[in-house]
């Protein structure tokens, strides 16, 4: 009769503290977000979740069959013909880095601080963030159909802005003060850059040290990166 009362007393309890730690590790913690409710019984807010440590890959693995059949859907605004050409190259490159094996290798083994994650990781492991790159799950599009669906507009603006996207919207906007001198390969890293927004990862907004290890930053330079190998002469 006791223990009858004394479990449902307990959940309760347990309730109510979460209720006022909404950024505790464990839950989801949205971008920004303070920890205003904290209060002194609850535990302390962990600001990065650390992911579980995934096992160390093998590079000599196969890829999985996702990686092979990778795809991309898109919609492109104020392009013209090279522009266009430009573009599928763009993509094919981003096609066959996500194939290969190397890529797997680079995300599964990157490293931030003597760790393997990426900052800004949502709580996510390493192995984690590469299935949902594979999955092509955007927020706004929340099926999982393996590939990236783009809608890309380029633009013209004097700032050192090479593209940008904004949370509410499936439309990534290129600068064409970047995208006219960008090899397909530099093309290639900006649109996975942006597209890892589409699927929810976001980064500093100002260049704070790490932010070259965030999921957008990092993916998007090992696109590029290895796409050169991929690029025609
Ligand atoms: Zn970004």
């Amino acid at each position: 009769m006791t223990k009858l009362f004394v479990l449902p007393m307990l959940a309760l309890l347990l309730v109510s503290c979460q209720e006022n730690c909404p950024t505790q590790s464990g839950g989801t913690k949205l971008q920004g977000q303070q920890s205003a409710g904290t209060q002194a019984s609850c535990p302390e807010p962990t600001p990065d979740p650390e992911p579980v440590p995934d096992p160390i890959p093998d590079p000599d693995a196969d890829v999985p069959t996702e990686a092979l059949t990778f795809n991309a859907n898109y919609v492109l605004i104020d392009f013209e013909q090279d522009d266009k050409d430009k573009l599928e190259k763009a993509i094919d490159i981003i096609k066959s880095v996500i194939a290969s094996r190397e890529f797997r290798t680079r995300v599964l083994s990157f490293t931030y601080q003597g760790k393997r994650r990426f900052v800004d990781n949502k709580g996510l492991s390493n192995q984690q963030i590469y299935n949902i790159l594979l999955a092509g799950r955007e927020d706004l599009l929340p099926e999982v159909d393996n590939e990236m669906d783009l809608e890309l507009e380029l633009y013209y603006s004097w700032r050192n802005v090479v593209g940008y996207t904004t949370p509410g919207e499936l439309r990534i906007y290129m600068n064409t003060k970047f995208f006219d001198p960008y090899t397909p390969s530099q093309v290639a890293g900006n649109v996975f850059h942006e597209w890892t927004h589409k699927l929810g990862f976001d980064h500093a907004s100002s260049a704070v040290p790490g932010r070259e290890a965030s999921v957008p930053y990092a993916l998007g330079y090992i696109i590029e990166e290895l796409g050169k190998k991929f690029e025609e002469p």
